[in-house]
């Protein structure tokens, strides 16, 4: 949490009306826009003019969440977005860690900024670009840091349903249903009040999670077809070329959780997506681990990315088999390493 002093300069701050902008990162997840959403809906029902920027679009499994919510999106309203940035008294930045993670065009915005920016995250090693930085690690979503600071500046009362939506949503998405290590006790008694404030989980899990079609079913099926085991590493990967996903008729959205089925085999321990993208011309990367196994070191080390322990994202601009080449070697090499 932010310290005690912390807390009464903020609530200082937002003692009278302000203009206040949140911003999460690049292609956000149910996390982003879900803690997003939840914080501007509280700054509103406080008196401030609140307003959600997302650096690029929603995807579809979420668009439900951010209906009738007057959002911004800031690739496509370059102009909208940089007068709301400008004009904010604070900027709550949320989900991330490091001005990168929302992309070349925000980031180029809120370098030149200087309104009040206050972060609430927790991946790892934030950069210091915030007045006030609430990061910790050991919470499993940023949805319930939320919560705990709603809590903070005595807002919980103003917790209704459609803020408790926002909130479950994010730790839903974050904490795989409430199976990863990171889900506490503090957790589920956060989501106890939630569930009091009538929001209707069992939808919520349908709405996010039983989307199927036709075609992303057939997509799963691919990239489990493509799963290779790398077992003298505890490893495996999963391939999705640019062709194969056109064949599936991709959209945003399509992989997300695929990764995870790389985890699914006894004594694997660490797994990797890696899937083509010939417009942005690179491999989007997904690392997943269990236990000790730190992908965000490997990520930052090998794959210009970062994340969690057992959860990280990364690029290669290498060809998809050049880049899983490089996967299996840096394997070997650090396989090699232990053993000496
Ligand atoms: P995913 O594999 O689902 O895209 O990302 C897993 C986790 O790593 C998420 O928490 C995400 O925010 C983070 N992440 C993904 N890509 C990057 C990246 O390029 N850099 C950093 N620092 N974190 C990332
Ligand atoms: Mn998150």
């Amino acid at each position: 949490m932010f310290t005690p002093n912390e807390i009464q300069n903020i609530n200082t701050l937002l003692s009278s009306p302000k203009n206040i902008t949140v911003v999460s990162h690049r292609n956000p997840d149910g996390d982003a826009i879900g803690s997003s959403l939840a914080l501007v809906v509280i700054l509103k029902k406080m008196g401030h003019n609140a307003m959600y920027v997302s650096p690029n679009s929603i995807p579809d499994y979420l668009c439900w969440l951010t209906e009738n919510k007057d959002i911004i999106i800031a690739e496509e309203q370059q102009e909208k977005a940089t007068n709301a940035f400008k004009n904010s008294d604070i900027i709550f930045t949320l989900d991330f860690n490091a001005l990168h993670r929302t992309g070349e065009i925000t980031q180029a915005i809120l370098e030149n900024i200087s309104s009040t920016f206050i972060m609430i995250d927790h991946h790892q090693m934030p950069d210091a670009y915030a007045k006030y930085t609430f990061s910790d690690v050991n919470y499993g979503s940023t949805c319930e840091m939320i919560y705990d600071f709603i809590t903070e500046i005595d807002q919980k009362e103003n917790i209704d349903k459609e803020i408790a939506t926002c909130i479950y949503t994010g730790i839903v998405t974050d904490s795989g249903s409430f199976k990863f290590p990171k889900t506490t006790a503090n957790t589920h008694r956060c989501v106890a009040y939630l569930i009091e404030q009538g929001i209707e989980n069992t939808n919520i899990h349908s709405t996010l999670f039983d989307n199927g079609n036709y075609d992303r079913l057939q997509l799963l099926g691919r990239a489990l077809q493509n799963m290779v085991l790398l077992p003298e590493y505890n490893a495996s990967y999963i391939t999705l070329s640019q062709e194969e996903l056109n064949l599936f008729k991709y959209k945003k959205g399509d992989t997300e959780g695929i990764v995870n089925y790389g985890l699914n085999i006894k004594g694997i321990e660490k797994t990797a997506i890696f899937i083509e993208n010939a417009e942005d011309k690179m491999i989007k990367i997904s690392f997943r681990s269990k236990g000790d196994v730190d992908v965000n070191t490997f990520s930052r080390n090998h794959f210009e990315g970062g994340g969690h322990k057992n959860a990280a994202g990364g690029k290669s601009f290498l060809s998809l088999k050049d880049t899983v080449n490089k996967f299996i070697t840096i394997l070997a090499q650090e396989n090699s390493t232990n053993e000496i």
